[in-house]
């Protein structure tokens, strides 16, 4: 299957005998690509066979590969001061601080950390901190949603709402409650989607009435919920939710990891609903993964509540060596900078409407239950029967991604296998991606589709 030289068969062997991959079952006889080089959208694997990464790797590498000013940032911030503790401080960590907060358009102050994953552990820390500080010693519980997922420790793991990722590392951290998300696709045939958000959103109330308002910390979720299966949220459903936290005394903790730098269409995933989050969490986009870093952004008034030492565990004791990084924070800067200069958050908006309106036609393939988009991230839903909407077979859904990269396209899928829903096919192409790599998704996608399927 694979057409590997010597070097190639000597690097997969070596693989399969030292590496532990992420979330992937094993298995001989589908050996893992093996990338050498890239650039812009395009990887090249160590064949020298060239592939279009419609997944940006895990939808993160924002501003394409080969970007010779973010390596440059790095490097001359790794020569000035590569090392210094957020203990203290250092002015790449400042700078970037401040970029954030212009970025997020509200008065928040940003604490680093290295992962997703690591940025909503923070967040569940000050929320349930911040409780505290203000006299409300019993809030500590988290609602999520179902398909939602917020990371792989075990405090994000215990927010992510998809049991697949659980199964044989319960039991979890306590005080994390689930609702189900406004998937409007499977809503009741006799309800409108607005009406079906309003519920969904009052679901959240409910338990919140059903737990104790006074138990419950924080609510936290994707603007829109994009591994989980790009389930978009209407207007309503984001207003319910953010007046039902502020009327109980809930902090809202909003998950930009993927949606956040431009992915969205706009700065962050959130400013497309208007929503004023308490907490907001961020990495990925970042600095497009060309190196580790995240933060959790918290609003300028929570943050004042740390002041009071008065027990002696007023202050956040949360500590991470390597969180906030002098060449991190500048690569981030530059990343910021690319973002802005080459208009890359207008043209995920336009890029991600062309894409909808190009994958639109497919809607009449027998499979495709349902086309959903937002920003540069599309999901298409594919289904065995298009009126009892059965998710399709994993079976069907490996073959087409299967299919695709055999064609030189990487695509990706939601995946939960315990309740069923692996069946979106995903999208999310480099934000940079020219005319030419989007024509290049369209067409083979769609030879794919409506080819052998
Ligand atoms: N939150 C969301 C919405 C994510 O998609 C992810 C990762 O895919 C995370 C958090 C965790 O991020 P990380 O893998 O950097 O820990």
């Amino acid at each position: 299957m694979l057409n590997l030289g010597t070097e190639g068969e000597l690097a997969l062997k070596k693989d399969q005998q030292y590496l532990w991959h992420n979330i992937t079952p094993y298995s001989e006889s589908s050996p893992p690509m093996i990338a050498a080089s890239a650039s812009g959208s395009w990887v090249t694997d160590i064949n020298g066979d060239k592939f279009l990464d419609g997944m940006s790797g895990l939808w993160c590498v924002n501003v394409g590969y080969g970007r010779k000013e973010l390596a440059e940032a790095a490097y001359n911030q790794l020569l000035s001061l590569p090392y210094f503790p957020l203990t203290q401080s250092h002015l790449p960590a400042i700078a970037l601080a401040e970029k954030l907060n212009e970025w997020l358009e509200g008065d928040y102050v940003i604490f680093f950390s290295n992962s997703g994953s690591e940025a909503n552990e923070v967040a569940f820390k000050m929320a349930r901190q911040y409780q505290q500080q203000i006299g409300q010693h019993y809030r500590h519980k988290f609602i999520a949603r179902y398909r939602g997922y917020h990371g792989s420790s075990l405090g994000a793991l215990s927010a992510t709402g998809q049991a697949q990722r659980k199964y044989k590392y319960e039991p979890l951290g306590g005080g994390f409650l689930h609702v189900a998300p406004p998937d409007s696709y499977r809503r009741p045939a006799d309800i409108s989607v607005e009406e079906f958000n309003l519920q969904s959103a009052q679901a959240i109330e409910d338990t919140i009435v059903w737990e104790g308002a006074e138990t419950v910390a924080a609510v936290i979720m994707e603007p829109v919920i994009t591994g989980g299966g790009v389930i978009v949220p209407h207007q309503l459903y984001l207003d319910r939710v953010q007046e039902i936290c502020s009327r109980h005394g809930v902090l809202l903790i909003i998950d930009e990891v993927i949606c956040g730098f431009g992915r969205s269409g706009r700065k962050f995933g959130h400013h497309n609903y208007g929503v004023k989050p308490d907490i907001v969490t961020m990495a990925k986009g970042l600095t497009s993964a060309y190196l580790p870093l995240s933060a959790t952004a918290v609003r300028k008034d929570i943050y004042e509540a740390f002041k009071d030492n008065s027990d002696g565990y007023g202050y956040l004791r949360h500590v991470n060596t390597f969180g906030g990084n002098p060449a991190a924070c500048a690569l981030a800067l530059r990343n910021l900078e690319i973002l802005e200069q080459e208009n890359l958050v207008e043209r995920a908006d336009m890029l991600g409407k062309r894409l909808y309106s190009e994958f639109s036609g497919l809607l009449g393939h027998k499979l495709v239950g349902d086309i959903r988009s937002f920003g540069l991230v599309l999901g298409i839903e594919l289904v065995e029967d298009k009126i009892t909407k059965k998710p399709a077979d994993l079976n069907i859904v490996k073959g087409i991604i299967a299919e695709c990269k055999s064609k030189g396209l990487i695509i990706g899928k939601n995946g939960d296998t315990v309740a069923g829903f692996n069946n979106v096919l995903t999208f999310a192409p480099p934000l940079s991606s020219t005319d030419e790599d989007i024509q290049f998704i369209v067409d083979t996608f769609t030879a794919v589709l409506n080819g052998s399927w």
